[in-house]
């Protein structure tokens, strides 16, 4: 556990040190949750979105991109369903005076409970060697069975008392428990209680004529509502999708997880509209191409497991998540969710619009389902963040801290280093950072020993290093150091575009999907 906190402070100060994010309104002591990204976490995050927007909106003939405004109509979210019941529970500790979600309590408690029935699995796979049957033991070995039971019993509950709204038996349960503060091991807990998560605020100058309006919780209503003026300015049939990536804000209860939680973040959303009765294919096929996409990022397909929920939000027919193994555990990352018709005819009932589809084929119109692929951005970034962060040490000894960053998202592409800046060295280099600059994201240093200056494009991703010497000026060549491999290539300048570009470009990313 320990070293699993060590790793995440380390990836925070990382991220810091190196320009990539900061707490938000540092000088006046920070605001709790929020956080601002600096000039490398800029560029990693529009690169991240490039990949996101190129795999779902370029590569699919059809599928639609929008961006729709942050304030809407105060109605939407009364009709999504988000003012009666976009509720987190939460509940107290009466003597550390600190706030849990209770839901979160308990699922942490049934994720102990995981890590005990894996140790048992480890310790038999040791003792069996090669003779080893994993599927048997699961299903035949007491003790796994026993905490396999329980996690289920728990959640099974947990979801009831929810559906239910039945916030007594929620504590019942963590008393029964005797689920105790994580860091002071009280078991002195008030009642949970329901918080709604939108954040309000008003829309006009005089006060009693200012309407009241949310900040959007997620992009999706925007794309409900767009959703007739889009099919039909873009003359789509069924099925298609509409996409849009866009800022959301989350009262969230509890935000201690750096930009894992926030209360200010950005999601990735994309909803395909389907005919009644097909979505649930859809929603398996979707299911498998997000995660191919994340698939081919290449941080290893063990840090990624589906988790399908037990407890269905209002408006679903069926969901999962896409987990991903943070420095603190598997969490979610992506959610699935087929929406049916709920969203598009709660919209039709309170706008006294119609928002049907006349399908030729069918000769029938309908309110088409939803199937929503939802990504948060702020999550996806500390995913690739903090699994691409290692520290090596190297044949000679050495240490060096490297960001191994898929490289069509690194925020540099390469980094222009003349050996000195005398001797022509500084306007040669020069001269190579303006020819190449027109294609990638470059950094030019003069300054510190080579060395150095490789060091810190390591810590930033840069996936080469181009160092101009003596020789450059005499015969036009340079070395190229690859970031991953640590090797250095004497190369012609006028093949540095070619060499760069087949590493960096999004096409070998996306061709791997
Ligand atoms: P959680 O259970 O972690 O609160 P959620 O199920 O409420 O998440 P969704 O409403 O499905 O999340 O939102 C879709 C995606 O948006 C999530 O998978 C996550 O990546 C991202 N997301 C949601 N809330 C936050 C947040 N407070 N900070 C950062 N990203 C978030």
């Amino acid at each position: 556990m320990a070293k699993q906190e060590d790793v995440f402070k380390k990836v925070v100060s990382h991220a810091k040190e190196y320009g990539f994010i900061f707490p938000s309104s540092e000088i006046y002591d920070g605001l709790s949750a929020i956080y601002d990204y600096g000039q490398n976490g800029a560029e990693l995050k529009n690169n991240i979105k490039q990949y996101w927007w190129k795999a779902m909106v370029q590569m699919n003939e059809n599928i639609v991109g929008i961006d729709s405004a942050i304030f809407m109509h105060p109605t939407i979210w009364k009709a999504s369903g988000h003012v009666d019941a976009f509720n987190d529970p939460l509940i107290d500790n009466k003597d550390s005076k600190k706030r849990f979600r209770a839901d979160v309590l308990l699922e942490d408690y049934c994720a102990k409970l995981e890590d005990k029935a894996q140790k048992e699995i480890e310790k038999a796979a040791k003792r069996f060697g090669d003779s080893f049957n994993e599927e048997e033991f699961v299903s035949t070995n007491p003790r796994v069975l026993e905490y396999r039971q329980k996690q289920k019993t728990i959640l099974e509950r947990l979801a009831k008392s929810l559906t239910n709204n039945d916030l007594a038996d929620v504590k019942s349960l963590i008393e029964e428990l005797e689920i105790a503060d994580p860091d002071t091991g009280s078991k002195n807990w008030t009642e949970v209680r329901q918080f709604n998560l939108m954040f309000g605020t008003k829309l006009g100058a005089a006060s009693e004529s200012a309407t009241d309006l949310y900040l959007r919780p997620e992009t999706a209503q925007g794309i409900f509502v767009n959703y007739l003026n889009v099919q039909k300015t873009s003359r789509h049939k069924l099925p298609f999708g509409i996409a849009q990536i866009g800022k959301a804000f989350r009262n969230e209860i509890v935000a201690r997880q750096f930009i894992f939680r926030m209360r200010e973040f950005e999601q990735m959303e994309m909803q395909y509209f389907v005919p009644p009765g097909t979505e649930l294919t859809f929603y398996e096929e979707w299911k498998q191409k997000r995660l191919n996409w994340h698939l081919a990022l290449g941080l290893g397909n063990e840090n990624y497991k589906f988790h399908d929920h037990e407890k269905l939000a209002h408006y679903a027919n069926a969901a999962a998540d896409i987990e991903f193994k943070f420095p603190f555990g598997f969490k979610e990352l992506e959610g699935i969710h087929s929406r049916t018709d709920f969203d598009l005819s709660a919209h039709e009932k309170f706008s006294g619009k119609k928002l049907q589809y006349f399908d030729n084929e069918r000769n029938e119109s309908y309110v088409p389902y939803v199937v929503e692929t939802s990504v948060g951005l702020d999550r996806l970034f500390l995913a690739i963040f903090s699994n691409s962060l290692k520290d090596e040490v190297l044949e000679d000894g050495s240490e060096r801290t490297v960001l191994s960053l898929p490289p069509a998202l690194a925020p540099v592409k390469a980094a222009i280093l003349p050996l000195m800046k005398k001797d022509g060295l500084g306007e040669y280099a020069e001269k190579i950072f303006d020819d190449l600059k027109f294609d990638f994201n470059l950094i030019y240093e003069e300054k510190d020993s080579i060395g150095k200056r490789y060091r810190r494009n390591d810590a930033i991703g840069t996936p080469f290093c181009i160092t101009i010497d003596h020789d450059s000026l005499v015969d036009n060549t340079v070395t190229i150091r690859d970031r991953d491999t640590m090797k250095q290539e004497r190369v012609a300048v006028a093949d540095l575009r070619r060499i760069i570009d087949e590493k960096v470009n999004f096409r070998t990313l996306l061709s791997q999907i």
